[in-house]
Protein backbone atom coordinates (compact mmCIF):
# COMPACT_ATOMS: atom_id res chain seq x y z
CA UNK A 1 0.00 0.00 0.00
CA UNK A 2 2.86 2.19 0.57
CA UNK A 3 4.34 1.67 -2.51
CA UNK A 4 0.80 2.35 -4.40
CA UNK A 5 1.04 5.48 -2.40
CA UNK A 6 4.09 6.75 -3.07
CA UNK A 7 3.49 5.47 -7.08
CA UNK A 8 0.49 7.25 -7.13
CA UNK A 9 2.28 10.82 -5.87
CA UNK A 10 5.45 10.14 -8.26
CA UNK A 11 2.45 9.91 -11.44
CA UNK A 12 0.98 12.76 -10.03
CA UNK A 13 4.09 15.08 -9.59
CA UNK A 14 5.56 14.13 -13.11
CA UNK A 15 1.74 14.67 -15.00
CA UNK A 16 2.06 18.44 -12.97
CA UNK A 17 5.45 19.03 -14.22
CA UNK A 18 4.83 18.37 -17.78
CA UNK A 19 1.45 20.52 -17.51
CA UNK A 20 3.63 23.42 -16.01
CA UNK A 21 6.18 22.64 -18.92
CA UNK A 22 3.07 22.76 -21.60
CA UNK A 23 1.68 26.68 -19.60
CA UNK A 24 5.72 27.81 -19.67
CA UNK A 25 6.13 27.35 -23.38
CA UNK A 26 2.74 29.50 -24.27
CA UNK A 27 3.47 31.95 -21.81
CA UNK A 28 6.94 32.94 -23.51
CA UNK A 29 5.06 32.99 -26.50
CA UNK A 30 2.70 35.61 -25.51
CA UNK A 31 -0.44 34.05 -25.40
CA UNK A 32 -3.19 34.44 -23.20
CA UNK A 33 -2.96 31.28 -21.09
CA UNK A 34 -6.39 30.84 -19.76
CA UNK A 35 -10.12 32.17 -18.94
CA UNK A 36 -11.69 35.39 -19.72
CA UNK A 37 -9.85 37.99 -21.71
CA UNK A 38 -8.87 41.16 -19.59
CA UNK A 39 -11.43 43.71 -19.83
CA UNK A 40 -10.20 46.17 -22.35
CA UNK A 41 -9.45 43.20 -24.42
CA UNK A 42 -11.34 40.22 -26.28
CA UNK A 43 -9.90 37.07 -28.07
CA UNK A 44 -9.06 37.12 -31.44
CA UNK A 45 -11.56 34.91 -33.26
CA UNK A 46 -8.84 33.26 -35.76
CA UNK A 47 -6.55 32.27 -32.81
CA UNK A 48 -7.75 32.28 -30.08
CA UNK A 49 -5.11 32.53 -27.65
CA UNK A 50 -4.04 35.99 -29.30
CA UNK A 51 -5.64 39.43 -27.37
CA UNK A 52 -7.16 42.22 -29.44
CA UNK A 53 -8.27 45.76 -28.84
CA UNK A 54 -12.42 45.92 -27.73
CA UNK A 55 -12.46 49.53 -28.58
CA UNK A 56 -15.03 50.33 -26.42
CA UNK A 57 -13.92 48.67 -22.88
CA UNK A 58 -10.31 50.39 -24.08
CA UNK A 59 -11.51 53.52 -23.79
CA UNK A 60 -12.89 52.96 -20.07
CA UNK A 61 -9.72 51.52 -19.09
CA UNK A 62 -8.05 55.01 -20.67
CA UNK A 63 -10.29 56.80 -18.79
CA UNK A 64 -9.90 54.65 -15.53
CA UNK A 65 -6.01 55.20 -15.83
CA UNK A 66 -6.27 59.00 -16.72
CA UNK A 67 -8.83 59.58 -13.42
CA UNK A 68 -6.14 57.92 -11.46
CA UNK A 69 -3.29 60.21 -12.99
CA UNK A 70 -5.80 63.09 -11.87
CA UNK A 71 -5.43 62.17 -8.09
CA UNK A 72 -8.52 59.83 -7.76
CA UNK A 73 -9.12 56.70 -5.36
CA UNK A 74 -10.11 53.43 -6.36
CA UNK A 75 -13.98 54.43 -4.78
CA UNK A 76 -13.92 57.54 -6.08
CA UNK A 77 -12.89 55.96 -9.91
CA UNK A 78 -15.64 53.52 -9.59
CA UNK A 79 -18.15 55.99 -8.38
CA UNK A 80 -17.60 58.16 -11.21
CA UNK A 81 -17.89 54.62 -13.53
CA UNK A 82 -21.24 53.95 -11.83
CA UNK A 83 -22.49 57.36 -12.15
CA UNK A 84 -22.20 57.31 -16.07
CA UNK A 85 -24.06 53.67 -15.78
CA UNK A 86 -20.94 52.04 -16.93
CA UNK A 87 -21.19 48.01 -16.74
CA UNK A 88 -18.59 46.45 -14.99
CA UNK A 89 -16.28 44.03 -16.39
CA UNK A 90 -17.92 40.90 -16.04
CA UNK A 91 -21.46 41.68 -16.58
CA UNK A 92 -19.87 43.55 -19.54
CA UNK A 93 -18.29 40.35 -20.51
CA UNK A 94 -21.94 38.30 -20.06
CA UNK A 95 -24.08 40.70 -21.85
CA UNK A 96 -21.77 41.02 -25.08
CA UNK A 97 -21.75 37.53 -25.09
CA UNK A 98 -24.86 37.00 -24.71
CA UNK A 99 -24.44 34.52 -22.29
CA UNK A 100 -26.33 34.05 -18.85
CA UNK A 101 -26.20 36.63 -15.95
CA UNK A 102 -25.51 35.22 -12.46
CA UNK A 103 -27.67 36.99 -10.00
CA UNK A 104 -24.28 37.43 -7.67
CA UNK A 105 -22.94 39.41 -10.57
CA UNK A 106 -22.03 42.93 -9.59
CA UNK A 107 -24.11 45.33 -11.36
CA UNK A 108 -21.91 48.42 -10.78
CA UNK A 109 -18.37 48.69 -10.33
CA UNK A 110 -16.50 48.59 -7.06
CA UNK A 111 -12.87 49.80 -5.99
CA UNK A 112 -11.36 46.50 -6.00
CA UNK A 113 -11.80 46.37 -10.19
CA UNK A 114 -10.85 49.57 -10.67
CA UNK A 115 -7.44 48.16 -8.21
CA UNK A 116 -7.71 45.28 -10.24
CA UNK A 117 -6.97 47.33 -13.27
CA UNK A 118 -4.68 49.92 -12.49
CA UNK A 119 -2.11 47.32 -11.52
CA UNK A 120 -2.31 44.88 -14.78
CA UNK A 121 0.51 45.41 -16.71
CA UNK A 122 -1.32 43.53 -19.52
CA UNK A 123 -2.45 47.16 -20.89
CA UNK A 124 0.72 48.15 -21.70
CA UNK A 125 1.15 45.08 -24.37
CA UNK A 126 3.00 42.90 -21.78
CA UNK A 127 1.98 39.49 -20.44
CA UNK A 128 2.77 38.63 -17.19
CA UNK A 129 2.40 35.19 -16.35
CA UNK A 130 2.82 32.98 -13.27
CA UNK A 131 1.52 35.23 -11.01
CA UNK A 132 0.24 32.91 -8.69
CA UNK A 133 1.18 29.64 -7.81
CA UNK A 134 -0.50 26.25 -7.11
CA UNK A 135 0.32 25.19 -3.63
CA UNK A 136 1.40 21.52 -4.84
CA UNK A 137 0.06 19.33 -7.39
CA UNK A 138 -2.05 17.36 -4.62
CA UNK A 139 -3.48 21.02 -3.30
CA UNK A 140 -5.04 22.77 -5.87
CA UNK A 141 -4.84 26.20 -3.90
CA UNK A 142 -2.82 28.92 -5.26
CA UNK A 143 -1.13 31.57 -3.56
CA UNK A 144 1.04 34.83 -5.01
CA UNK A 145 4.84 33.89 -6.13
CA UNK A 146 6.89 35.78 -5.49
CA UNK A 147 7.90 39.15 -8.14
CA UNK A 148 10.88 37.59 -9.06
CA UNK A 149 9.32 34.80 -10.46
CA UNK A 150 6.91 36.20 -12.75
CA UNK A 151 7.37 35.46 -16.51
CA UNK A 152 7.24 38.71 -18.34
CA UNK A 153 7.26 38.83 -21.73
CA UNK A 154 6.70 42.46 -23.77
CA UNK A 155 4.87 43.35 -26.45
CA UNK A 156 3.17 40.28 -27.05
CA UNK A 157 -0.08 42.47 -28.19
CA UNK A 158 -1.65 45.87 -28.45
CA UNK A 159 -1.02 48.49 -25.93
CA UNK A 160 -3.83 50.71 -24.19
CA UNK A 161 -1.70 52.65 -22.12
CA UNK A 162 1.58 54.18 -23.20
CA UNK A 163 4.08 53.69 -20.33
CA UNK A 164 3.94 57.44 -19.14
CA UNK A 165 0.82 57.08 -18.16
CA UNK A 166 1.26 53.78 -16.47
CA UNK A 167 4.47 54.70 -14.84
CA UNK A 168 2.43 57.88 -13.52
CA UNK A 169 -0.15 55.39 -12.32
CA UNK A 170 2.15 53.03 -10.59
CA UNK A 171 3.77 56.14 -8.74
CA UNK A 172 1.03 56.96 -7.59
CA UNK A 173 -0.17 53.60 -6.29
CA UNK A 174 2.89 52.96 -4.61
CA UNK A 175 2.69 56.29 -2.68
CA UNK A 176 -0.78 55.24 -1.66
CA UNK A 177 -0.19 51.50 -0.36
CA UNK A 178 2.82 53.44 1.46
CA UNK A 179 0.83 56.47 3.18
CA UNK A 180 -2.01 53.24 4.45
CA UNK A 181 0.71 50.91 5.44
CA UNK A 182 1.94 53.43 7.72
CA UNK A 183 -0.82 53.88 9.98
CA UNK A 184 -1.51 51.89 12.87
CA UNK A 185 -4.01 49.11 12.52
CA UNK A 186 -7.32 50.61 14.25
CA UNK A 187 -8.78 47.53 16.60
CA UNK A 188 -12.42 47.40 15.54
CA UNK A 189 -14.61 46.11 18.36
CA UNK A 190 -17.69 45.54 16.21
CA UNK A 191 -16.61 44.35 13.05
CA UNK A 192 -18.47 41.27 11.98
CA UNK A 193 -21.41 42.19 14.32
CA UNK A 194 -22.55 45.47 12.47
CA UNK A 195 -24.83 45.98 9.74
CA UNK A 196 -26.35 48.98 7.29
CA UNK A 197 -29.80 49.27 8.59
CA UNK A 198 -30.73 49.17 4.77
CA UNK A 199 -28.76 47.13 2.48
CA UNK A 200 -28.00 44.88 5.17
CA UNK A 201 -24.06 44.52 4.62
CA UNK A 202 -21.51 44.33 7.06
CA UNK A 203 -19.85 48.24 7.45
CA UNK A 204 -16.51 48.91 7.24
CA UNK A 205 -14.67 50.39 9.88
CA UNK A 206 -12.21 53.86 8.87
CA UNK A 207 -10.72 56.45 10.64
CA UNK A 208 -12.85 55.83 13.65
CA UNK A 209 -15.86 55.55 12.34
CA UNK A 210 -18.28 52.74 10.69
CA UNK A 211 -19.67 53.07 7.36
CA UNK A 212 -21.77 50.95 5.00
CA UNK A 213 -19.37 48.57 3.18
CA UNK A 214 -22.13 48.79 0.05
CA UNK A 215 -21.46 52.59 -0.23
CA UNK A 216 -18.25 52.21 0.02
CA UNK A 217 -16.67 50.15 -1.94
CA UNK A 218 -19.11 51.43 -4.71
CA UNK A 219 -17.17 54.72 -4.53
CA UNK A 220 -21.30 56.13 -3.09
CA UNK A 221 -23.34 55.16 -5.68
CA UNK A 222 -25.25 52.50 -4.03
CA UNK A 223 -27.01 53.34 -0.45
CA UNK A 224 -25.35 56.03 1.70
CA UNK A 225 -22.64 56.30 4.11
CA UNK A 226 -24.46 55.15 7.89
CA UNK A 227 -21.85 56.86 9.34
CA UNK A 228 -21.54 55.87 13.52
CA UNK A 229 -18.50 57.08 15.39
CA UNK A 230 -16.97 53.96 17.31
CA UNK A 231 -16.47 56.18 20.69
CA UNK A 232 -20.23 57.22 20.07
CA UNK A 233 -21.20 53.75 19.53
CA UNK A 234 -19.01 52.38 22.51
CA UNK A 235 -20.65 54.42 24.77
CA UNK A 236 -24.43 53.36 23.55
CA UNK A 237 -23.57 49.89 23.75
CA UNK A 238 -21.80 49.93 27.12
CA UNK A 239 -24.85 51.87 28.77
CA UNK A 240 -27.22 49.50 27.47
CA UNK A 241 -25.55 46.11 28.24
CA UNK A 242 -25.17 48.17 31.78
CA UNK A 243 -28.79 48.97 32.17
CA UNK A 244 -29.52 44.88 30.70
CA UNK A 245 -27.44 43.48 33.06
CA UNK A 246 -29.15 45.84 36.27
CA UNK A 247 -32.72 44.77 34.73
CA UNK A 248 -31.72 41.23 34.64
CA UNK A 249 -32.95 39.61 37.90
CA UNK A 250 -31.22 36.17 39.04
CA UNK A 251 -33.75 33.53 39.89
CA UNK A 252 -32.42 32.75 43.17
CA UNK A 253 -34.83 30.55 43.95
CA UNK A 254 -34.41 27.70 41.28
CA UNK A 255 -30.23 28.44 41.21
CA UNK A 256 -30.43 27.50 45.23
CA UNK A 257 -32.84 24.61 44.48
CA UNK A 258 -30.18 23.26 41.87
CA UNK A 259 -27.71 23.72 43.91
CA UNK A 260 -29.27 21.84 46.67
CA UNK A 261 -30.25 19.04 44.46
CA UNK A 262 -26.35 18.40 43.24
CA UNK A 263 -25.05 18.86 47.18
CA UNK A 264 -28.31 16.16 48.28
CA UNK A 265 -26.81 13.61 45.41
CA UNK A 266 -23.32 14.34 46.51
CA UNK A 267 -24.31 14.14 50.20
CA UNK A 268 -25.79 10.53 49.58
CA UNK A 269 -22.75 9.40 48.09
CA UNK A 270 -20.73 10.45 50.86
CA UNK A 271 -22.64 9.53 53.89
CA UNK A 272 -22.60 5.95 52.28
CA UNK A 273 -18.80 6.03 52.11
CA UNK A 274 -18.37 7.97 55.36
CA UNK A 275 -20.57 5.05 57.22
CA UNK A 276 -17.86 2.33 55.71
CA UNK A 277 -15.05 4.11 57.09
CA UNK A 278 -17.04 4.65 60.58
CA UNK A 279 -17.33 0.63 60.52
CA UNK A 280 -13.69 0.25 59.81
CA UNK A 281 -12.44 2.69 62.50
CA UNK A 282 -15.06 1.59 65.47
CA UNK A 283 -13.74 -2.24 64.97
CA UNK A 284 -10.22 -0.95 64.57
CA UNK A 285 -10.69 0.68 67.57
CA UNK A 286 -12.61 -2.56 69.52
CA UNK A 287 -8.80 -4.25 68.55
CA UNK A 288 -7.18 -1.88 70.11
CA UNK A 289 -9.69 -2.01 73.47
CA UNK A 290 -8.65 -5.61 73.43
CA UNK A 291 -5.20 -5.24 72.62
CA UNK A 292 -4.46 -3.03 75.38
CA UNK A 293 -6.12 -4.82 78.38
CA UNK A 294 -3.64 -7.95 76.42
CA UNK A 295 -0.96 -5.29 77.57
CA UNK A 296 -2.45 -5.09 80.92
CA UNK A 297 -2.46 -8.89 81.86
CA UNK A 298 0.67 -9.38 80.07
CA UNK A 299 2.32 -6.72 82.99
CA UNK A 300 0.67 -7.91 85.42
CA UNK A 301 2.36 -11.47 85.13
CA UNK A 302 5.54 -9.95 84.42
CA UNK A 303 5.98 -11.24 80.69
CA UNK A 304 6.79 -7.57 79.82
CA UNK A 305 8.39 -4.62 81.76
CA UNK A 306 7.18 -1.70 82.88
CA UNK A 307 8.65 0.15 80.17
CA UNK A 308 7.72 -1.75 77.74
CA UNK A 309 4.04 -1.59 78.70
CA UNK A 310 4.15 2.38 79.38
CA UNK A 311 5.78 2.39 75.59
CA UNK A 312 3.19 0.35 74.01
CA UNK A 313 0.39 2.00 76.19
CA UNK A 314 1.00 5.31 74.32
CA UNK A 315 1.10 3.92 71.33
CA UNK A 316 -2.02 2.08 71.29
CA UNK A 317 -3.76 5.28 73.05
CA UNK A 318 -2.48 7.59 70.67
CA UNK A 319 -4.10 5.18 67.31
CA UNK A 320 -7.04 5.33 70.22
CA UNK A 321 -7.41 9.11 69.99
CA UNK A 322 -6.63 9.77 65.86
CA UNK A 323 -9.54 7.35 65.51
CA UNK A 324 -11.67 9.17 67.71
CA UNK A 325 -10.81 12.46 66.32
CA UNK A 326 -11.29 10.97 63.00
CA UNK A 327 -14.87 9.63 63.79
CA UNK A 328 -15.43 13.02 65.30
CA UNK A 329 -15.12 14.48 61.88
CA UNK A 330 -17.36 12.17 59.92
CA UNK A 331 -20.10 13.26 61.82
CA UNK A 332 -19.67 16.76 60.93
CA UNK A 333 -22.54 18.40 58.60
CA UNK A 334 -22.13 19.59 55.65
CA UNK A 335 -21.22 23.30 55.08
CA UNK A 336 -24.72 25.38 53.85
CA UNK A 337 -24.98 26.45 50.44
CA UNK A 338 -22.78 29.81 49.23
CA UNK A 339 -25.76 32.78 49.10
CA UNK A 340 -25.69 34.40 45.97
CA UNK A 341 -25.94 38.10 45.78
CA UNK A 342 -25.54 39.98 42.34
CA UNK A 343 -24.46 39.43 38.26
CA UNK A 344 -21.08 40.15 37.75
CA UNK A 345 -20.44 43.74 37.20
CA UNK A 346 -18.97 44.29 33.21
CA UNK A 347 -16.23 46.96 33.52
CA UNK A 348 -15.18 47.21 29.86
CA UNK A 349 -16.80 46.95 26.85
CA UNK A 350 -13.95 44.94 25.08
CA UNK A 351 -14.29 42.68 22.31
CA UNK A 352 -15.06 39.19 24.52
CA UNK A 353 -18.18 41.32 26.20
CA UNK A 354 -19.06 42.33 23.11
CA UNK A 355 -19.18 38.93 21.75
CA UNK A 356 -20.62 37.39 24.48
CA UNK A 357 -23.57 39.85 25.27
CA UNK A 358 -24.41 41.38 21.48
CA UNK A 359 -26.17 39.26 18.25
CA UNK A 360 -26.26 42.11 15.72
CA UNK A 361 -26.24 45.87 15.86
CA UNK A 362 -27.62 47.64 12.99
CA UNK A 363 -27.36 51.41 12.41
CA UNK A 364 -29.59 53.59 10.10
CA UNK A 365 -29.17 56.52 8.34
CA UNK A 366 -29.11 60.17 10.05
CA UNK A 367 -31.74 61.89 10.06
CA UNK A 368 -33.57 64.61 10.72
CA UNK A 369 -36.91 64.67 12.66
CA UNK A 370 -38.66 67.69 13.85
CA UNK A 371 -35.17 69.67 14.15
CA UNK A 372 -33.56 66.96 15.97
CA UNK A 373 -30.50 64.91 14.58
CA UNK A 374 -31.42 61.34 14.86
CA UNK A 375 -30.02 57.88 14.02
CA UNK A 376 -30.94 54.76 14.59
CA UNK A 377 -29.10 52.47 16.65
CA UNK A 378 -30.69 48.54 16.56
CA UNK A 379 -28.88 46.33 19.55
CA UNK A 380 -29.63 42.46 19.39
CA UNK A 381 -28.71 41.43 22.46
CA UNK A 382 -28.01 37.41 22.91
ZN1 LIG B 1 -25.95 50.14 3.22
Amino acid sequence: MPFLNAMNDYFLKNLSDKIKAVLTAKAKDGQKLSGVAPFGYERDPQAHTRLIVDEHAAKIVQRIFALRTEGLGYAAIAAVLNDEKIMPPRLYYLTRNKKHIHSQTSRIWLGVMIKHILHNEIYCGHTVAFKRKTISHRDGRTVPRDKSEWLRTENTHPAIISGDVWDAVQRRNTKVKAHYSSRKPQPALFSKIIFCADCKKTMTFCNKNYICRTHADSGGSICTRHSISETVLTELIFSLIKKAAEKTVIDEESIRHELQKNRAERRKKSKAKAARQRGELQRRLHALDAHAEQLYEKKLCGAISAETFTALAIQTEEERLAILDKLAQLKQAPQNIPYIKKMPVIETADKDVIATLIEKIEIGEKQTVDGVKAQDVLVLLR
